[in-house]
């Protein structure tokens, strides 16, 4: 990853920033800072990155002697709507407190870190995989007018900057409020988000190489399902990006 070390700090506007919102560890509390703007080294070792051996479809980690071409049991079971999937980070320990203070907290200012990971993570795993724009999975509108974000959608924008590639913001909408997936099994969630989502504006995902982004994934049922829907509005490829992974 393309961190680098703080240096001395000379922008007078980062000294204001700074004296509004001190810049320390998001994990520790350090004043500290080094690996990225809101971690410090220390801390930062702490993520654990998902390497190989994964599944090829969904991203999901798996340990043994595999090759590359490997398919986990289910996604031999059922083809998921993506392309592929993967997630950078074991959603554990601090990588879980990041994702949970940014969509519960208000922790926006953890965005500039989470995206960073999410472009090492695309261009470790998509480098060679062209994607024409960058969806994100939307909140059901009485969500977000009460959260007053969407975290996978601050998550997109920063990373589709870096990317330099344009944000389809409406072109994929949630229909329903989807209950919380957390207590439920794979095929529960399945059934949860069926239906949930629906397309607009098919000019602007025909034919087009989609980069889906979410904050986690565990079954990947809700992006699977957004994957499927993005299709039927004319998308050709899906693939998925999500800063987090959590075992299912
Ligand atoms: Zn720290
Ligand atoms: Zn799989």
């Amino acid at each position: 990853m393309a961190f680098k070390r703080a240096g001395q700090v000379t922008n007078p506007w980062r000294l204001f920033l700074d004296l509004l919102y001190p810049r320390r560890c998001a994990g520790c509390g350090t004043e500290e800072i080094g690996a990225t703007p809101f971690l410090c080294w220390e801390c930062f070792q702490e993520l654990l990155p998902v390497q190989p051996p994964f599944c090829s479809v969904c991203g999901q980690p798996v340990w043994g002697n595999i090759d590359a071409s490997y398919i986990c049991a289910a996604c031999s079971a059922k083809t998921p709507g993506y392309d592929a999937a993967y997630g950078c980070l074991l959603y554990e320990g601090l990588a879980r407190e990041m994702i949970v203070s940014l969509k519960y907290n208000a922790a926006t200012w953890l965005v500039p870190d989470l995206a960073a990971i999410l472009e090492a993570g695309f261009r470790a795993r998509y480098g060679d995989i062209l994607v024409d724009s960058v969806a994100f999975v939307p909140l059901y509108h009485r969500k977000l007018r009460e959260r007053g974000y969407n975290q996978a959608e601050l998550l997109a924008r920063r990373l589709a900057r870096s990317l330099d590639k344009d944000v389809v913001s409406r072109c994929l909408v949630r229909k329903r409020h989807t209950p919380s997936q957390t207590r439920l099994t794979a095929a529960q969630r399945a059934t949860n988000v069926e239906g949930a989502f629906g397309f607009r504006w098919r000019r602007w995902l025909e034919g087009k190489r989609i980069l889906l982004i979410d904050d986690v994934m565990t079954t990947g049922a809700t992006v699977s399902e957004c994957a499927r829907v993005l299709k039927k509005g004319g998308a050709a490829r899906v693939y998925v990006l999500t800063a987090a992974r959590g075992l299912r």
